[in-house]
């Protein structure tokens, strides 16, 4: 784990990130807070091209908790079942939409809370509906996110959370709200695993990684 880096480097990193990419957006398709929640608890151990692959169609005729529930879980399951685990994600999809017509009118609430009480839906996938659609700067650590906060000093943490707080806390406030989707892109695409592209890496300079690939 990298040491966690001072403000003024950080300042500019994200200064780089948003002169390369002003406006970065998540990855994953929807239509509405919704379909949002939906794809967001599919992608759990599946890939957002994976997810959208599948969603594609099945957003097309189930875009709201009622229209789930009329869709029912066996025909649900024909449309994700090229998905992991799809069988109990569908089981949570369908709980979640009775859920939210009972006790919400069939609307998305916008709290953690109530968000984290939906069947399927953890911390990340609260935070990422908290911070794609309701613009909230609530932090979702995924796998990509965790590798480059460790790895450039970022967001150092030994787990999800402990990297959560560190973006809350290191992040300049005018950087946060976009500072999720940088992060999993920069991840996604520079920072991968295997054998990270440094030499493309537009932090280079600044970033702790001592095994850079130069
Ligand atoms: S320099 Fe390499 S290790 Fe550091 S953030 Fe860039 S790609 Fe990742």
């Amino acid at each position: 784990m990298a040491k966690q880096l001072d403000y003024h480097t950080i300042r500019e990193i994200f200064t780089r990130f948003h002169a390369s990419e002003p406006e970065p957006r998540g990855e994953l398709e929807h239509v509405n807070a919704y379909t949002l929640v939906v794809a967001v608890a599919l992608s759990a151990q599946a890939t957002d091209a994976g997810v959208n692959r599948a969603t594609r169609e099945l957003f097309k005729i189930a875009d709201t908790p009622q229209k789930m529930l009329d869709l029912g879980e066996e025909a649900l399951i024909e449309h994700i079942k090229t998905i992991g685990l799809f069988r109990n994600k569908a089981k949570n999809v369908i709980k979640m939409a009775r859920i939210l017509v009972d006790e919400y009118g069939g609307e998305v609430p916008n709290s953690r809370a109530a968000l984290q009480a939906l069947p399927g839906v953890g911390r990340k996938t609260a935070n990422v509906v908290l911070n794609m659609w309701w613009h909230y700067p609530a932090q979702a650590v995924d796998t990509h996110i965790f590798r480059f906060g460790n790895r450039s000093g970022v967001c150092p943490g030994k787990d999800v959370v402990a990297v959560e707080r560190a973006i809350e806390d290191n992040i300049p406030v005018d950087f946060q709200r976009h500072a999720h989707h940088w992060m999993i892109l920069h991840g996604r695409y520079t920072c991968v695993a295997r054998k990270p592209k440094c030499a493309a890496c537009l932090i280079r300079d600044l970033c702790q990684f001592e095994e850079k690939t130069l």
